[in-house]
């Protein structure tokens, strides 16, 4: 007789156990600017995606309270019946300036963004090209597609080029996709390369902003602007719920690709629209974004003396040019016990180990808000504990 459900159940955790792979929700009481309060102990936070601070910033809070106060909490239903607000048009007009595209499409999280984006553009006749390291929702977004999927050595142009070579041909459409930020090294899409080479080839070319929305360019539109790059091929996908300081997920382009989504895309006509408070947040995050280039500033000051902090220390970081900065370790075991020493002195920051990532390592999100004894104070600490 086959295993019941619970049996079953049991053993794909007791191996995941075994691995050290097993994984649970902190206890989390309390969030105020950089700290964190986990089971009643206060912690410095380094494992949050709110990378300017503005989670908790007050003027969010005002702005949904002055919004579910006109409109209420819930959005009552899908976009196009009764869910939609001239608040979802401000901020899909605030995202657009923003990106410098002519329209954007906002959606309940960035995940959803993504897996219908790509799922709607993509059918069983296409190739879709995406660097290894990509986003769970990317390469959840590809398989729902019934595309061909391939991908290609993290970084890696000439392999991506290989691969296009041997079959672009044979295929309708070809969408080559990347993080710009990736969300587990912190390193840097090469977007201008992958831009002629989809040029070469004829692809379109799209960019997931989840963790560079904020942090990189000079109004903080992403590694797009960073790096110069406009051009119709790209499709500018990302997140509310990192820099932004609020939730959902984003779609940025020309009007003919919004318009087409929001006639083909599931994941947006098939669910409740954004709620009122994200979306009130969201915009006002945007628009603090814009205007207050200061706090990117605090942010790049923080990753560049954390660097060198390690440096001095002898703590070779793996290579990041964002706000994500990774210590690799020898294994699970050894950055589980680097991380809770960490936290016995104070510090929040996760080990990030496999399946997440193929080797194990400690993640540290820098914010604009951590200080600079903090970060002094927190090298001291790894320098002692790292072998
Ligand atoms: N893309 C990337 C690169 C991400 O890191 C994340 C969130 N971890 C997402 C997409 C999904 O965004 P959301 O949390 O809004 O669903």
């Amino acid at each position: 007789m086959n295993d019941s459900l619970g049996q079953h159940l049991q053993k794909s955790l007791s191996t995941i156990k075994k691995a050290r792979w097993y994984r649970q929700e902190q206890k989390i009481t309390d969030l105020s600017g950089y700290t964190i309060t986990i089971d009643g102990e206060q912690l410095i936070n380094f494992a949050s995606n709110d990378y300017l601070g503005l989670a908790t910033d007050i003027r969010l809070k005002q702005a949904v309270i002055e919004a579910t106060e006109r409109y209420g909490n819930g959005s009552t239903g899908s976009r196009l019946l009764s869910g939609h607000r001239t608040l979802h048009d401000d901020l899909e007009g605030a995202i657009a300036s923003l990106k410098q595209t002519p329209k954007a499409l906002v959606f309940s999280s960035g995940y959803l963004a993504n897996l219908g984006t790509i799922s709607a553009l993509m059918g069983k006749k296409d190739l879709i090209l995406g660097d290894e390291y990509n986003h769970s929702s990317l390469k959840n977004g590809a398989k729902l597609s019934q595309a061909s999927i391939l991908e290609y050595q993290h970084l890696n142009c000439e392999d991506l080029v290989d691969k296009l070579n041997k079959n672009r041909a044979n295929h309708r459409h070809c969408l080559i996709i990347t993080d710009s930020v990736f969300s587990m090294d912190g390193d840097i899409a090469p977007l201008p390369e992958l831009l002629d080479i989809a040029q070469k080839f004829d692809c379109w070319l799209m960019v997931d902003e989840a963790h560079g929305t904020g942090v990189m360019g000079k109004q903080g539109a992403g590694c797009l602007e960073h790096f110069g790059l406009k051009n119709e091929r790209i499709i500018q996908i990302g997140t509310l719920s990192k820099a932004v300081g609020s939730l959902g997920g984003y779609v940025a382009g020309s009007e003919i690709l919004i318009d087409f989504l929001r006639n083909r895309c599931p994941t947006w006509i098939y669910t409740t629209a954004l709620s009122i408070p994200d979306t009130a947040a969201a915009l006002t995050g945007i628009h603090i974004i814009r205007t207050e280039a200061h706090r990117r500033h605090n942010l790049w000051t923080n990753i560049n003396l954390l660097k060198k902090l390690c440096n001095q220390a002898n703590l070779t970081l793996l290579p990041s040019d964002s706000a994500i900065l990774c210590l690799p370790l020898k294994d699970a075991s050894e950055a589980l016990f680097i991380s809770s020493k960490l936290r016995d002195n104070g510090f929040y920051i996760p080990a990030i180990r496999p399946p997440t990532v193929p080797t194990s390592r400690l993640r540290l999100s820098i914010m604009a808000t951590h200080n600079i004894s903090d970060l002094q104070k927190l090298i001291g600490i790894l320098g002692k504990s790292c072998p």
